[in-house]
């Protein structure tokens, strides 16, 4: 591990007999969280003037600070109101301008729980918070109003009975574990869930949302991989938001993990001064590849409260993802993601290729500008679907092809449907209707 002169000096501020062993045990890193204003300046041996104290003062009474000492040992303090690492981890007095927009619970992950810990939005997967801890607390977090509320681990009651709603509930077949940061769980706990999802038949795959291998990447030891790599399938996302974060601590972490065969994603957030920059994205996501981590989601910051200042226009994240299709590898550009408030869940964004078309002929634009045309099959034989896949000339063995009901958009397409049109809820025209008011 690394033991940079910077580190040896917060780590001398944090506790005398501090020594590379120590800095590097994610124990001590934990229990010695940048938690106040007060510790915040005297490690960072930085006097951040009146004014902006008493803002960061009365902004953690709202949001709470929480910084490990390796993340805080990332921040260049020569510029750092403008540092990414700074302006990630230690709290503005922006948090607390509240714009019409802003909602405690943008994504309604909450009205989606059918237990407490889990959110069941989605068909064939859930979302299940196994930890409300994390080791620094992100100010663009969009769980803001769980942080530091109950500070502790959810019981094991809790946790049992998410579990029971995995098992008694067999469409879900992936389990996105999530939190707080999961990987602040012990290890044995840790096991625990795991091996109890395990046991259950239908669940396909596991994940793990963390953000250890950013902010305390000596959280990823031997004995944590080893214990991972017994329940494989697993994947883990990680987050992420600036070539900055990643370290060769960081790198070290992430190379642990993918030794153990864990296929690794990243999940970045566009933030307003901290990464709004193509040139700035390339370059986190050519590392993150560098790195075996996969760039899965950039998403659009949400409209949880206190997040308005790191918003920014839609416009910027196209702008970023036009920068990078075609003009890189096609498995460094992520998904460039809307989560739809009210609980619609993710929204692919993409910049327009399909120019237009006609009977058999498509119209597309590549990534230098060039305009070119696709012929379409002339003799395409459309073969109308009935869902009776025994007859087809197509092959598939059904025992093991899942079965699924369409949805949306789906349906309509769907020849062995005769759904002819999606209704919002409050249509007037169709309530006259029901209310027999039209002709039949
Ligand atoms: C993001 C999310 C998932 C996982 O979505 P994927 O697109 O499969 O990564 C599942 N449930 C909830 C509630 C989510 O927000």
């Amino acid at each position: 591990m690394i033991y940079t002169e910077n580190q040896q000096e917060i780590g001398e501020r944090i506790d005398a007999d501090v020594s590379k062993t120590i800095w590097n045990d994610w124990r001590w890193q934990v229990k010695h969280r940048i938690r106040s204003l007060q510790q915040l300046e005297d490690f960072l041996n930085l006097d951040l003037g009146e004014e902006k104290r008493k803002q960061i003062q009365q902004t953690i009474k709202k949001f709470p600070l929480s910084i490990t000492p390796y993340y805080l040992s990332l921040i260049n303090t020569e510029n750092f109101e403008n540092d990414p690492v700074f302006m990630q981890s230690v709290p503005s007095i922006q948090e607390l301008e509240m714009s019409n927009e802003d909602m405690a619970d943008p994504l309604h992950e909450d009205q989606d729980s059918p237990v407490p810990g889990i959110t069941h939005r989605y068909p064939d997967r859930v979302l299940f918070l196994v930890s409300n801890v994390c080791a620094m607390y992100c100010r663009h977090c969009t769980r803001k109003r769980k942080v530091g509320d109950v500070d502790n681990i959810p019981s094991k009651k809790v946790i049992k009975q998410g579990l029971e709603y995995i098992r008694n509930t067999p469409v879900i077949r992936d389990v996105l574990l999530s939190g707080g940061d999961p990987f602040l769980l012990p290890d044995e706990y840790l096991d625990y869930i795991l091996t109890e999802l395990g046991k259950i038949e239908h669940v396909e795959v596991v994940r793990i949302g963390t953000r250890t291998p950013v902010v305390l990447p000596y959280r990823i030891t031997d004995d944590l991989v080893n214990i991972l790599k017994k329940h494989h399938p697993l994947w883990i996302n990680t987050h992420f938001n600036h070539p900055r974060e990643l370290t060769e601590c960081a790198r070290r972490a992430l190379a642990k993990l993918a030794d153990a065969g864990i296929p690794l994603g990243n999940q970045s957030v566009l933030l307003s001064g901290v990464n709004d920059c193509s040139r700035i994205m390339r370059t986190l996501f050519h590392k993150l590849v560098a790195n075996r981590v996969r760039p899965y989601y950039l998403y659009q910051c949400d409209l949880s409260e206190g997040l308005s200042h790191f918003r920014t226009p839609v416009g910027k994240g196209i702008e970023i993802i036009e920068n990078l299709i075609g003009h890189t590898s096609g498995f460094s550009v992520p998904t460039y993601v809307i989560d739809a408030p009210g609980g619609g869940g993710k929204i692919p964004i993409m910049p327009h290729y399909l120019i237009s078309w006609s009977t058999n002929k498509v119209i597309l634009r590549n990534y230098e500008g060039v305009i070119t045309t696709y012929k379409e099959p002339d003799s395409y034989e459309p073969v109308f679907c009935d869902r009776k896949c025994n007859d087809c000339t197509l092959q598939l063995s059904l025992d093991e092809a899942t079965e699924y009901q369409p949805v949306g958009i789906d349906r309509l397409l769907a020849d062995y449907s005769d759904t002819l049109s999606l209704v919002p809820q409050d249509n007037e025209r169709m309530e006259k209707r029901e209310n027999g008011e039209g002709q039949d």
